[in-house]
Order: C-alpha cells, then sequence, then structure tokens
C-alpha cells in the first residue's frame, strides 16, 4: 500500500514515526474512518466535521485546509485502487521527548492509509450479530474519537471468548453504545429509540444518517437513555458505524432479540441508507 505520512505519500514499509510521538507513548491521537464505495466517499462532510471537532477538543492544530484535507482522501483512494473499503485517518499531537505536559508548539503528526475490503454484501447482514454486555470502563470524553481503543479492544476479545461477536457497553443500567459502534432499539410499537448526544458516546456519524433517514420516512424517533431492560423487551435491536452501517443483533447474552432473526425496521434502514449513501458519495 501506499500511505501518507506528514506530507508525502511512501510505501508502508518505508513509513516511520517515531517513537517519542505522543499517539504512541499518551493516546494523544484521534482518528477517523470513512468507508469508501464505487471509489467513493462514503458520509465523507460528517466525518471531516468530526475530525475537525475532536482535534479542537484536545487542542491539536488541524493539519491541513478542508479542501486538502478532501484531496487527500481522494489521492489515498486513487493511488491504491480502492473501489471498496475504507480511508483511515490519524492525527496525533507530535513528537516531544516523554513528559506528561505538552509543549504549544508540536507539529502534528499526520497519517492515512486504505484498507480495500467488502463493505456491501456483508453475509451478517443477513443473519444478525450476538451481543454480549458488559460494564463501560472507558474514559468519559467518548465523543473525543481518539485512539484510546484498549478496553474496547479487550471487550471484542472478551466477546469472541463468549461466542458472540461484539460486546455493548452499560453506565448506570443504561446502554451507552458498542464497542465500535452506536445502538439502536425499536420498541414494538415502532419507535426508534436512541441514545441522545453527550460525552457518553461517540457521536456516530451513521447515527445521524440514520435518524435522518428515519424521519424522512415518519418512523417515529426517541432521542434518550435507554436501559438494557428496554433493550431486552425490544422488537429489535441494531448497531450502526460507518464500515457495517446497519446491522442486526439477533441475541443479547445469549437471549434471542423479537424473533431472533434480523427484524424489517433494521432491513429497510440498512437499504436506505445504502441507496442514499451511494447516491450522495463523493
Ligand atoms: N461508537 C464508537 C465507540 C465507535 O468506535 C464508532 C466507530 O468507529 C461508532 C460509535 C460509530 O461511528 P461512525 O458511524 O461515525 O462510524
Amino acid at each position: 500500500r501506499i500511505v501518507y505520512v506528514n506530507g508525502e505519500w511512501m510505501p508502508e514499509a518505508d513509513a516511520k514515526i517515531s517513537v517519542f510521538d505522543r499517539g504512541f507513548q499518551f493516546a494523544d491521537s484521534i482518528y477517523e474512518i470513512t468507508a469508501v464505495l464505487g471509489g467513493k466517499l462514503i458520509d465523507y462532510h460528517g466525518h471531516a466535521q468530526r475530525l475537525s471537532r475532536s482535534l479542537t477538543a484536545l487542542g491539536i492544530p488541524v493539519p491541513v485546509s478542508e479542501e486538502h484535507m478532501l484531496a487527500l482522501h481522494r489521492q489515498a483512494i486513487a493511488r491504491n485502487g480502492v473501489e471498496e473499503g475504507l480511508v483511515y485517518l490519524q492525527v496525533s499531537r507530535g513528537v516531544q521527548d516523554r513528559d506528561f505536559m505538552f509543549g504549544a508548539d508540536l507539529s502534528p503528526t499526520f497519517v492515512i492509509f486504505t484498507q480495500s475490503k467488502k463493505v456491501l454484501d456483508n453475509p451478517k447482514w443477513k443473519t444478525g450479530i450476538s451481543v454480549i454486555t458488559m460494564p463501560d470502563g472507558r474514559w468519559v470524553n467518548r465523543q473525543i474519537k481518539t485512539v484510546q481503543l484498549l478496553y474496547s479492544s479487550l471487550a471484542k476479545m472478551e466477546a469472541a471468548k463468549a461466542g458472540a461477536d461484539d460486546a455493548i457497553f452499560i453506565e448506570d443500567g443504561f446502554i451507552t453504545e458498542a464497542s465500535s459502534s452506536n445502538v439502536h432499539i425499536v420498541t414494538r410499537e415502532g419507535t426508534l429509540i436512541t441514545r441522545q448526544l453527550s460525552n457518553a458516546l461517540l457521536h456516530g456519524i451513521t447515527r445521524g444518517s440514520i435518524l435522518d433517514l428515519a424521519r424522512q420516512a415518519g418512523v417515529p424517533v426517541e432521542e434518550r437513555r435507554f436501559t438494557l431492560d428496554e433493550a431486552r423487551n425490544a422488537a429489535e435491536i441494531f448497531i450502526t458505524s460507518a464500515t457495517a452501517f446497519v446491522m442486526p443483533v439477533v441475541r443479547l447474552d445469549g437471549e434471542p432479540v423479537g424473533e431472533g432473526v434480523p427484524g424489517p425496521v433494521s432491513g429497510r434502514f440498512l437499504q436506505l441508507y445504502i441507496q442514499d449513501r451511494i447516491a450522495t458519495a463523493i
């Protein structure tokens, strides 16, 4: 692969980051992932805006202009011939001799790479996934997309050990989100419930798009916290993320969700999302 490091494109084997990079030593770093379909970026503007918000929240300078950022995404796709997959981007505060305190004048480390992989026709869309629940042990500023992914990584390992596909996190009896996606439920009356935005969860771009599509389709929407019990009694549960789109959850802690098969509402949202986002890809 051809990757981008601080203004230059190079073969991945030639890419080097300092051992003193604060992203490596302190997870002082943010990232974004944007899906690619037909060589085009899905929901790009949402991801670009969240990237700026994450950087601003940590006081890391935005490394390039808006236009240049889009151009770099397109170059990454073109240089690697990506038809379907993702663009990964990471910005860390920069390089400095190890110290908890950081200087004001560091220049950010900026990396982009791509992954070519199947995004459409995900076989799990047909079967749904199983999830287990566990306490949310992450830090409390989850609206910032930092690379502090260790808890989520361990949670996914734990889920796999338990024979499940993923983990969803519980805090004070309420679902926050899943290890790398947002969680939504559909009540037996057909209302879509998703947790309101706060620092308890990442403000998922796919989440926002699904809410827009739901409102356009006249589906009743409630943005509020919901409990694990509400999820257990829901007709449907689904998760959303940039690369899984809309993924039905059919087992929760070993128990079937609704009929125990992917439900019609999540199926409809998946179709709507794919149609709408392919049409608006850039
Ligand atoms: N929540 C967490 C913790 C995530 O890591 C992600 C995506 O990586 C999401 C939610 C979904 O966000 P998006 O739809 O922007 O990919």
